[in-house]
C-alpha cells in the first residue's frame, strides 16, 4: 500500500517556482532577480555600494536644486 506517498508528491507549492523576481521596495513592480534598479529609480539589493552612493548624490542634488529654485 503506497497510496500516501503518491499524494504527498502532488502537493507541491507552485508559487515558489512561478515567482522569478522580487518586488521593488518603492513601487512594488516585480523585477528580475539580477536587476540593479527599477524603472522608478529605486535601487535593489543587487546595486553596489558605489551605485547606492551615486543614487544618494543624485537625490541630494535634486533636492538642492528644488530648494534653490524655491528660495530664488
Ligand atoms: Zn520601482
Amino acid at each position: 500500500m503506497t497510496e500516501t506517498s503518491e499524494t504527498v508528491g502532488v502537493a507541491m507549492p507552485r508559487e515558489v517556482e512561478t515567482i522569478q523576481g522580487k518586488p521593488c521596495r518603492s513601487c512594488g513592480t516585480l523585477l528580475p532577480l539580477d536587476a540593479r534598479a527599477c524603472s522608478c529609480g529605486a535601487l535593489t539589493d543587487n546595486a553596489t555600494f558605489r551605485e547606492r552612493a551615486e543614487f544618494e548624490v543624485k537625490q541630494w542634488r535634486a533636492y538642492k536644486e528644488r530648494a534653490t529654485a524655491e528660495s530664488a
